[in-house]
């Protein structure tokens, strides 16, 4: 996540200046919805069921620097990537890894957070500004936090204690550098 959070705006309204001049009306969707059409035309059935290749999954930060396919060498059908703001393990991503390993085959898990990561910038009062805003609490914590290595092991610990998990013993835990592209990997104790 690279939000630039200063003034901690909550506003939903799109962005204006020049590079927000076509957020909002279609055009960036249309854009992809082409790339597409090319992607199809070039495309053949890769023959896969739906269980991936090397049986792992990655829980990822939704960072567009981050392309966790090109820097894990990962090829089409080889892992789960799941992704949110900050990489944070909460509630929905047990669920996802939950059904990864126990309905589709994954054995291994791999947790990536990175350098810069727009949920260092923000605070938990986000949710009270929310909630002034709109006039509700979300039903959900920021899991904002200061420290990218300890956020990452307290990951690695909500993972490694679910209950519902049927494989905890390959989970590791890694920092991704935006600068140099590196991988920098967390001890869990
Ligand atoms: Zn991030």
């Amino acid at each position: 996540m690279t939000s630039t959070v200063s003034g901690m705006t909550t506003s939903a309204a799109a962005p204006t200046g020049p590079e927000g001049a076509i957020a909002g009306d279609g055009a960036v969707t249309d854009r992809l919805v082409e790339a597409n059409q090319r992607y199809a035309a070039e495309f053949s059935d890769p023959g896969m069921d739906a269980r991936p290749v090397l049986r792992v999954a990655v829980v990822a930060c939704m960072d567009a620097r981050l392309d966790l396919h090109k820097a894990l060498g990962l090829q089409l059908g080889d892992c789960h990537t799941i992704r949110n703001a900050g990489g944070v393990v909460t509630d929905d991503v047990i669920r996802s890894l939950t059904i990864s390993q126990r309905a589709l085959g994954t054995r291994s898990i791999v947790l990536i957070h990175h350098t810069g990561c727009g949920m260092e910038s923000i605070t938990e009062e986000f949710r009270h500004e929310l909630e002034l805003e709109v006039g509700q609490r979300p039903a959900w914590p920021v899991e904002a936090f200061r420290d990218v290595d300890q956020d990452v092991r307290q990951s690695m610990q909500r993972v490694r204690t679910s209950p519902f998990l049927l494989h905890t013993q390959d989970v590791r835990g890694f920092v991704f550098d935006v600068k140099t592209g590196r991988l920098r990997e967390i001890d869990p104790a």
